[in-house]
């Protein structure tokens, strides 16, 4: 079988640089300088017009020595020819990737965070009109696997108050993370309720005391955190603390990688990264 052509998008990024070391790593470019047939080319990369990124080599941009494709900011000519896009950019950009996905029947990997309802609406849209999407908050094994203990504690300790604790790198915009989400929302299903109705996501001022069955959250900012994040449920006279901590981005670009591959046999629609890791 041939490689799958994969494009990164916001290649000029902190996860585009890991993503473009995962994909070169699996396609064997970065040690035999030609495609070994693992399952990942990398086909190109882009990013937004005025991005420092942009005309560099992708490889060298990434830290892995020169890999001949040129990190561009012309999308539509990134996208010609290609069968998937990993995509860590910004949620406009991913929606419109989507839409442009969805045309052209691509795979379309969504690590972007800090999507609102409405782009996940026309995310799933674009699942329905023939792209191929995975779109997860966090894409480490750990994580997921994290969140798939975080249910299942949800439901056995019904009564004990869960609230969920997050740090992260002094650049990030968006809050509370991707993953603090995700897992809130792994928790929500483990009690049968919807999150958007019992989170609580700032506290501030005379609050009065904590509502039963809610979901709280709290964001810490600084330093270069990759991503720090404690499900804590506290009951009478005890607390249970379940913690992850990413110490390399390439976690993240590898899970992408490897979402990437398992989309290439789903038909078109919208995954999760616990579809892909089979929780
Ligand atoms: P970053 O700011 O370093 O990189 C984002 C890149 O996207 C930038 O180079 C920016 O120029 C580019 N970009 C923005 N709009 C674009 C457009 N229209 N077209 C092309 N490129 C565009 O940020 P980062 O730390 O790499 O994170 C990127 C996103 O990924 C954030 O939403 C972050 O929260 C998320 N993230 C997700 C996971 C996960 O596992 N799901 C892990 C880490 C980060």
């Amino acid at each position: 079988m041939a490689d799958l052509k994969v494009v990164i998008a916001g290649a000029g990024g902190r996860m585009g640089a890991a993503n473009i070391r995962a994909v070169a790593a699996l396609s064997g470019l970065a040690v035999h300088g030609a495609v070994a047939g693992s399952g990942l080319s990398l086909h190109a990369a882009v990013d937004r017009p005025g991005t420092p990124a942009i005309g560099q080599d992708a490889g060298l941009f990434a830290g892995i020595g020169v890999l001949g494709v040129t990190i561009t900011d012309n999308l539509d000519a990134a996208l010609a020819d290609a069968d998937a896009v990993i995509d860590f950019t910004a949620p406009a950009a991913s929606v419109a990737l989507a839409q442009k996905a969805a045309k052209l029947g691509l795979i379309h990997v969504i690590g972007t965070t800090g999507c609102s309802e409405g782009d996940d609406v026309a995310i799933a849209e674009a699942g329905k009109a023939g792209a191929t999407i995975v779109k997860s908050g966090n894409f480490s094994m750990g994580v997921n696997v994290l969140a798939s203990l975080v249910k299942q504690a949800a439901a056995v300790l019904a009564q004990y108050d869960i609230e969920i604790l997050e740090m992260h790198h002094a650049k990030k915009v968006d809050a509370p993370s991707g993953t603090a989400l995700l897992l809130g929302h792994a928790a929500a299903e483990g009690r049968e309720i919807s999150l958007a109705s019992h989170s609580v996501r700032v506290r501030d001022g005379h609050t009065g005391p904590r509502e039963e069955g809610t979901i709280g959250f709290a964001t810490l900012r600084g330093g270069t955190v990759v991503g720090d994040h404690s499900v804590i449920f506290a009951g009478p006279s005890e607390r249970i603390e379940l913690n992850h901590r990413a110490e390399d981005r390439a976690i993240f670009a590898h899970g992408a990688a490897r979402a990437t591959l398992w989309a290439r046999d789903q038909k078109p629609g919208l995954y999760s990264m616990a579809d892909v890791l089979g929780l």
